[in-house]
């Protein structure tokens, strides 16, 4: 068949796509499962189960007597007694009323979170929370709160805030997957009995490893909970088959039979997964050994390499960046040790590791073997130093509303702390801000960092580059900010977007949209006058909604007291600073604001 040219079109904008995932190594491929790296440190396989004969022939009779498919939705007679029985068990185990059968944890979640929240509730997610809970909160259309991970105090603040919605549901894992560590799991119960909240939390990596009979992180504890509305439990990790269990009472399973979409429009899991679940379960329930040998390894494993104690089997492996990350990999598939490196957008920037998974199978010479590479490895690392420029963005509600003026005054709060650099990734119109900055916040020559993309025409980046007869090829903005970084390593940049978060940078892909894929700090600009409430709210609202907190806002133009208070109470935003039309804009100018109003804190 032959390729039209849009076609090719595509193809070379893909094309370019990837060549900018593979500079800043993010590039993923697969690899063929018959190329094995060596010994698993990487499944979520944790107690060996999935090559289980048990469960092999549970799901091969299973097979035999309900055919290979789930035949519909369970909705329309899809599904089998297997579903009903793995269920009960399930519900049993779990020691809750009911529980309803997903065909993945990834569905589950969407399915749970989109039946539970919806306009006028809160959502608040631990920011390390697993991308199903993300898109589930997005799905969801609830405002969602994002706090620090573990942070208490952080999420008790969203939850005074967010007071006046209709319903609040905190959502946790209980083991991170990423980092391996717990949730403070009473606490959070508390917090939610407290503010008349309800928890969510996601088990997939301590279901089969944890609490009595492998029940999870909540049963392990000495704690009635209180406020505990739905746990999810992934058969896919530990249990060694698939699909996910979310266990609560009757009515909250009815409600999902209803409303959760991911489970009313799909097809039914198959039998064969039902049953071969049901006998995992069985198999956790009926003996300790094989979670104990896995706890034993993580933390033994942890202990030989000086790392924190581990809450279960993931061991994360601090690499230098992401290069060094795919070297350790590397280096231990040559030994025959299969661990993967993790990095950004998994992980966040700056935190690419090695995530090491012991098995309840590992050998005690593979686990010796592996912490004499890596302890080797430390000891032979140098230093780390700091390996890029932190960076702050600079985004606003408009165009010409002063965000040059604010980038200046931050440039200038961040000299006081270190060097510090301006970047205007794309410049359109005959002005040059990035002269202007230069001249407010006294930046030698030879320091400037011209814009990646320069157009005549003084209209949005999309149109401005249209005009020229060019466009911004997707990655390259990326491409061109991780090199600035990597050279500026331990500076700090200011980046200034262009107009208002929406607006384009090429056709369908807005500044917003760059900001979500990479979530950096950033501040809002916005005008103090009539007209703000309406266009700094929505901008809020718009970044929130992509999991996007302004570490302040700044309110340009004449002091408006009645904006600046509304603002205050109705953004949640963490600081405002109020910015007048300097009379006389300069430097002194800009450092008497600065000695009244610091901006370090917004560098941490
Ligand atoms: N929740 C968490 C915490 C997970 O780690 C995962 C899988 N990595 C999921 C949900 C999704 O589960 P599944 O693989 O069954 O879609």
């Amino acid at each position: 068949m032959a390729e039209s040219t849009e076609q090719n079109g595509l193809r070379a904008e893909l094309r370019a796509e990837l060549e900018g995932l593979e500079q800043a190594n993010q590039l993923r491929s697969l690899a063929s499962p018959s190329d094995s790296l060596g010994v698993d440190f990487v499944s979520n396989d944790y107690l060996g189960l999935s090559a289980h004969p048990t469960l092999c022939d549970a799901a091969a009779s299973a097979a035999s007597a309900y055919g290979s498919g789930g035949r519909a939705s369970r909705l329309l007679g899809g599904g089998a007694l297997a579903h009903v029985f793995l269920e009960k068990l399930a519900a049993n185990w779990l020691s809750v009323e009911a529980a309803l059968f997903f065909p993945s944890g990834y569905q589950a979640n969407l399915g749970l979170i989109g039946a539970l929240a919806g306009r006028g509730d809160a959502i608040f997610s631990d920011e390390l929370n697993h991308a199903s809970i993300i898109d589930g909160a997005r799905l969801s259309r609830a405002r969602t709160f994002v706090y620090p991970h573990l942070d208490l105090e952080g999420l008790e603040r969203a939850l005074v805030h967010a007071k006046n919605a209709r319903r609040r549901l905190v959502i946790t894992e209980s083991i991170f997957s990423m980092d391996g560590d717990l949730a403070p799991l009473e606490e959070l119960d508390r917090l939610c009995a407290k503010h008349d909240a309800w928890l969510i939390v996601d088990e997939a990596h301590a279901a089969g490893l944890l609490g009595p009979e492998g029940a999870g992180a909540c049963a392990a504890l000495d704690h009635e909970f209180e406020r505990l509305a739905a746990r999810l439990i992934t058969g896919g990790k530990a249990l060694g088959c698939s699909g996910a269990i979310v266990a609560g009472s009757h009515e909250l399973c009815e409600v999902l039979i209803n409303r959760a979409r991911s489970f009313v429009f799909t097809t039914a899991p198959p039998p064969a997964s039902a049953t071969a679940l049901a006998a995992a379960i069985s198999l956790v329930r009926s003996s300790d050994t094989g979670r104990e040998a896995t706890l034993l390894h993580a933390r033994k494993l942890a202990e030989s390499l000086g790392l924190p104690t581990p809450a279960a089997a993931i061991v994360p492996f601090p690499a230098r960046n992401e290069e060094h990350a795919l070297e350790l990999q590397a280096k231990l598939a040559a030994s025959g040790l299969d661990v993967r490196a993790i990095r950004p957008p998994t992980v966040p920037s700056g935190t690419s590791r090695l995530r090491i998974v012991c098995h309840a199978t590992n050998t005690e010479a593979e686990l010796e073997d592996l912490a004499r590479l890596l302890r080797a490895e430390k000891a032979s690392a140098p230093t780390p130093e700091p390996e890029l420029a932190s960076r702050l963005f600079v985004t606003g509600t408009d165009t010409g509303i002063g965000k040059t003026v604010v980038s200046a005054l931050l440039v200038r709060a961040a000299r006081r702390l270190g060097p510090a650099r301006y970047w205007k990734p794309v410049q359109t119109g005959p002005d040059s801000d990035t002269d202007e900055v230069s001249n407010l916040a006294e930046l030698e020559q030879t320091h400037l960092l011209p814009p990646a993309f320069q157009f005549p025409e003084p209209a949005s980046p999309h149109t401005a580059a249209r005009a020229a007869g060019r466009e911004i090829p997707s990655g390259a903005l990326e491409t061109s900010l991780a090199g600035i970084r990597r050279t500026l390593a331990g500076e700090r940049l200011i980046v200034e977007l262009a107009g208002g978060l929406l607006v384009p940078l090429r056709d369908h892909f807005t500044q917003l949209d760059w900001l979500e894929l990479h979530a950096p700090p950033l501040v809002l600009v916005a005008r103090s006058g009539l007209g703000t409430l309406n266009h700094t709210l929505l901008s809020i609202e718009a970044l929130r909604k992509r999991h996007l907190e302004p570490r302040a806002l700044f309110l340009v133009g004449e002091p408006h007291e009645a904006n600046r208070s509304t603002l205050a109470q109705m953004s949640g935003v963490a600081a405002i600073f109020e910015v007048p039309l300097f009379e006389n804009l300069g430097a002194s100018a800009l450092d008497e604001w600065l000695d009244q109003n610091p901006l370090e804190q917004l560098f941490s």
